[in-house]
């Protein structure tokens, strides 16, 4: 049997964090978009051999068990005692380490998959629950729609659909390692944002004043070691952005645009500068 799947890249419309877990982890306050910048995966199960394989047609990604989308087939494969093997090829297309979440949602996307094969009949909650093992952002991943997302990420409240604005995102040349930039993390001198006002406001059907409300509040943190990130937003608004802003640890900085024009022209002044430059909408 093969099995597709989907597995769009998300976006951090917020990103906050009130405090680190004794276990020395964040706690996040984040509201999360999917794009249609999406890695594309064929799932196959068969009965011989009975081990997990991983294919990408990407040059930097492990194929072995360091692989979140193997990672994924292994915890469901134990905990539900399948006999049979998987074979998983990934086409990718989300840059690798960008903070648009590619790993956690091809890792989401084989849960989806799986949970349909072997006929396991999982809710999403279900599988968000037993996905956080994998990673902080695969609970959303399972969902990939938008939603407010707290705890350690796994717990997954669904908002309203967001317009479907023109995306402009662009990844600088650079490798940001996010375990680094959280070890960086002062939480005396982070200033928190208002999240409650930025659902308020989607809630509402008031994209404008959502858009108000959106930040990051990691970006002064990844900002200090990579000045491009700066100039990459700088760039973007002074190109006709609606709102620049980094996504997840960085180093992707994503535009809001009003019209396709505008991310047209957005999206033609920064590929001479940056070569990871995609023109999207959300979806
Ligand atoms: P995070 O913020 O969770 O680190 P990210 O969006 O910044 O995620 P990813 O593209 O998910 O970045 O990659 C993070 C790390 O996960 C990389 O070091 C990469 O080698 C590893 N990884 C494992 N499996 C995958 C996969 N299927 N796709 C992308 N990266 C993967």
């Amino acid at each position: 049997m093969v099995i597709t799947e989907k597995a769009p890249a998300k976006i951090n419309l917020s990103l906050d964090t009130p405090m680190r877990y004794l276990d020395g982890l964040p706690k996040w306050d984040m509201v999360m978009t999917s794009i249609d910048l999406a890695d594309y995966l064929t799932i196959e199960i068969h009965d011989h051999p009975q081990t997990i394989k991983v294919y990408t047609d990407s040059g930097f990604l492990p194929n072995d068990q360091r692989n979140l989308a193997y990672q994924a087939a292994h915890m469901l494969k134990t905990r539900f005692h399948q006999a049979a093997g998987v074979t998983i090829r990934i086409q990718k297309n989300i840059p690798v380490a960008a903070g648009l979440g590619g790993g956690s949602s091809d890792a989401a996307a084989v849960l989806r998959g799986l949970n349909r094969g072997w006929k396991l009949g999982l809710s999403l909650a279900e599988l968000a629950k037993l996905s956080l093992s994998i990673d902080s952002d695969v609970p959303y991943c399972v969902y990939s729609r938008t939603a407010h997302v707290t705890g350690h990420g796994e717990v997954v409240t669904p908002l309203p659909a967001v317009p479907h604005d023109w995306v402009v995102v662009a990844k600088p040349k650079i490798s940001v390692s996010t375990p680094t930039i959280l070890r960086q993390i002062n939480y005396e001198q982070l200033a928190h944002l208002d999240n409650q006002a930025l659902i308020a406001a989607m809630e509402a059907g008031d994209w404008q004043g959502a858009v108000a409300k959106m930040d990051n509040v990691l970006e002064p943190v990844t900002e200090r070691q990579y000045p491009q990130i700066a100039h990459l937003k700088a760039k973007m608004t002074k190109l006709g952005a609606a709102h620049a802003q980094m996504s997840g640890t960085g180093p992707t900085v994503f535009a809001l645009c009003k019209s396709e024009s505008r991310a047209k022209r957005i999206y033609n002044g920064l590929r001479g500068f940056c070569n990871e430059v995609y023109q999207v909408v959300l979806l």
